[in-house]
């Protein structure tokens, strides 16, 4: 039998209809939550990510606006306008867009927005209140988004084993710590396997709920999965596609035709993790833009 679908899309517009309520609450006081998107070069993917966020952000009432940077930016000039943005009260989110080009530092940029307004969720001031299970942080989007999705689509979690694969700092490790948590939606037995896992099959095969968060196309295989087991799908690869118009298409980390014969549940990709994520940003601007009057 074939794996039940962990609609992303659906979950998302619930999600969303929460968060335009709050907005519209908010619109009342005359307040509008506003994000502003930072994008560095022009990486195509990094700007379909953020046109298509900014179109959902319209679609719930939150206000956005991309200030895009020339590849060759000037670290300088880049952290004097995070400072603008820092003490500017009409903004209450930013979201430096990823990649950053290789000329910049990661670290520092991430760091210099206001923990406050780090609707992204990687500051380490907020990843330090994820480890130490802080609500008063942000959480990072697609690991919380992931957390909704195994919640709205009533996967049970306590004392499950939750295999991660993939230790990136945007998905599987903060993940790996969600899913340990001792709280409802979680208390799961977390392994975090990466590329130097022994016998990642045999692993990946005691898992209840098994993430791919690699970025390599199709790699999770039936081989991978425990008969039954929740399969969360995260990667985002490209791969040569003659017959699409762009060339290529994008593919998940699970070879999902011959994974969901095997899996009990299964996010598709796209219209799993993809829409959760953005989701999650905009109801941590909502919290931003509320916090920022409280
Ligand atoms: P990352 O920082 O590059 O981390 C990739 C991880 O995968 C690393 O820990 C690496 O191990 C591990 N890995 C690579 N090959 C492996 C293998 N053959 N076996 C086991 N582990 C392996 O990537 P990321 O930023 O976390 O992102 C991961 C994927 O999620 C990407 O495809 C990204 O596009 C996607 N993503 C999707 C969303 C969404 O909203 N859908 C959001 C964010 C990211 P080592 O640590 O040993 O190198």
């Amino acid at each position: 039998m074939s794996a039940r679908i962990l609609d992303g899309e659906a979950f998302a517009s619930q999600i969303h209809q929460q968060t335009t309520r709050r907005v519209q609450a908010l619109h009342k006081l005359g307040l509008t939550p506003s994000l502003v998107f930072i994008r560095v070069g022009e990486d195509p993917a990094s700007r379909a990510y953020v046109s298509r966020k900014e179109k959902r952000a319209a679609e719930v009432g939150i206000s956005s606006r991309t200030l895009v940077f020339p590849e060759n930016t000037s670290l300088p000039s880049l952290l004097r306008e995070i400072d603008a943005l820092n003490a500017d009260p009409k903004v209450h989110g930013i979201l430096i867009q990823s990649p950053l080009p290789k000329s910049l530092p990661n670290n520092l940029v991430y760091a210099r927005v206001s923990p406050d307004k780090d609707v992204d969720g990687f500051h380490p001031v907020n990843f330090g209140k994820l480890l130490l299970d802080d609500p008063s942080g942000f959480l990072p989007c697609t690991p919380a988004g992931i957390l909704e999705i195994l919640r709205l689509g009533q996967i049970p979690t306590a004392g499950k084993h939750a295999v991660v694969v993939g230790r990136g700092q945007i998905v599987g490790r903060p993940l790996s710590v969600l899913l340990a948590r001792k709280s409802p939606g979680a208390d799961c037995t977390v392994t975090l396997a990466h590329s130097s896992t022994r016998d990642l099959p045999a692993i990946t095969r005691q898992a209840d709920i098994l993430v791919g968060a690699m970025g390599r196309p199709h790699f999770l295989k039936p081989e991978h999965i425990r008969p039954g087991a929740t399969v969360i799908d995260v990667g985002v690869n490209r791969i040569s596609d003659s017959s699409d118009s762009r060339g290529y298409r994008l593919v998940g980390d699970v070879d999902s035709e011959s994974v969901r014969m095997v899996a009990g549940a299964i996010t598709p990709n796209p219209g799993g993790v993809g829409p959760m994520t953005i989701a999650l940003l905009l109801s941590n601007t909502l919290r931003a833009a509320e916090s920022s009057i409280s």
